[in-house]
């Protein structure tokens, strides 16, 4: 592929001598765990949880875990259901299984493809704890809206923001709307290590002493265990990658903003369905996601000039294999059904270069130019 969906290589070769000293510093400091102080950690943290604005910022081991540490520090598991959009990536839902509560599937907004908030109220039961919205994409969730329907059912909110690193809502970034926000820092992501990592972010002293305490075997000191933890922790390498790459971020947000709005002139056609946003959000863009109904001719088209596309995601939640006993329907999710066939994720990442971007959307609009000039087909 000359144009992968994201080329890790090109920032590395950009950022190389900062990156190579962090990591000989933390070797040479042999500060590689060092619970519950490693300076790389702290130092890391602080810097993060003052870019997102939040007041505290705990690191754990990758983004998966940081939903399930939350749940857990909330008391949410057995008998509890939580709500969940029907298209995400499995790590929503599969966190909410892991502490042994149920995940209630959501179905999306047609246009914006994140939870829709309209069908939250007709999904609440006695049972629902929770509601983790996801930024899906990197655009931001109407908070405002969800946290008023969520405060007057009385449960909780944990923002997934894996993919939303560097979008906002209202000038304020999102993870700190709701009560606590999860954070994925995997390779791909808009802020990435150079493994697994993950962080959350809060306002509250005490459920941020809670998240601290389970990511790290439940202890307060080196042998003083208030509860059973797990092992989940930000290592001191993964930090000190992360506490380099952290103020290249928002300039990184701006390319990315960018390249969508070229693409989005670019490939204005009424057979292309482009990213919309809702009043007041910054999209962050970790994707550029289509809807086509020409979706096979598009990948051939980009394939055979060695340009790799994505689908995000071919199966949307309630009907993959895993959740087959929920005994879930098309019908049940319309939206989420219908997308799965026409959405396409084509390359977007900060170091693209203009060109680059103009040769994928010519290719992308030559495939619809020969189709026959009907409108997109929707839900
Ligand atoms: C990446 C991702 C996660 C967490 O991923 P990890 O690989 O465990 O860090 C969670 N939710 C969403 C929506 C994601 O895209």
């Amino acid at each position: 592929m000359t144009i992968p969906l994201v080329d890790l290589h090109r920032q590395y070769l950009l950022l190389k001598s900062e990156i190579d000293g962090a990591i000989a510093q933390v070797i040479e400091k042999t500060a590689f765990i060092g619970f519950p102080a490693n300076p790389f950690r702290k130092s890391f943290e602080e810097a993060f949880a003052k870019y997102i604005g939040a007041r505290f910022c705990v690191g754990c081991a990758n983004g998966t875990d940081s939903l399930e540490i939350l749940m857990k520090a909330m008391e949410i598991g057995p008998g509890d259901e939580v709500l969940v959009p029907a298209n995400t990536w499995i790590s929503t839902s599969e966190a909410v299984s892991a502490v042994g509560a149920r995940p209630v599937f959501v179905d999306v907004d047609p246009e914006l493809f994140t939870i829709n908030l309209d069908l939250i109220p007709k999904r609440l039961t006695s049972r629902t704890k929770a509601i983790i919205p996801v930024h899906l994409f990197g655009l931001p969730v109407d908070m405002v809206r969800l946290m008023e329907i969520a405060r007057s059912a009385g449960i909780k909110v944990i923002e997934d923001c894996a993919q939303a690193h560097g979008a906002t809502l209202n000038g304020r970034h999102v993870g700190t709307f709701g009560d606590a926000a999860s954070f994925s820092f995997f390779p791909g992501k808009n802020l990435g290590a150079y493994g697994d990592a993950g962080g959350m972010t809060t306002d509250d002293p005490a459920l941020a002493e809670r998240i601290a305490m389970i990511a790290n075997h439940g202890r307060l000191g080196k042998h003083d265990h208030q509860m059973e933890g797990r092992n989940s922790r930000l290592d001191g390498i993964q930090a000190a990658i992360l506490k380099v790459k952290l103020p290249h971020l928002a300039k990184w947000v701006e390319r990315r903003k960018a390249i969508a709005e070229q693409y989005s002139e670019l490939l204005s056609h009424p057979k292309i369905g482009l990213p919309k946003e809702i009043p007041g959000a910054s999209h962050a863009f970790h994707l550029f996601v289509i809807r086509t109904d020409s979706r096979n001719e598009v990948i051939a088209r980009l394939n055979a000039i060695g340009v790799e596309t994505g689908i995000h995601y071919p199966t949307a939640l309630p009907f993959v294999s895993a959740y087959k006993d929920f005994g879930h329907c098309p019908a049940d999710f319309p939206v989420a059904y219908h997308l799965m066939t026409r959405i396409l994720s084509i390359p977007l990442f900060p170091e693209m270069e203009n060109q680059e971007v103009h040769q994928i959307a010519a290719e992308v609009l030559a495939a619809h130019k020969s189709a026959s000039p009907s409108q997109e087909s929707r839900p």
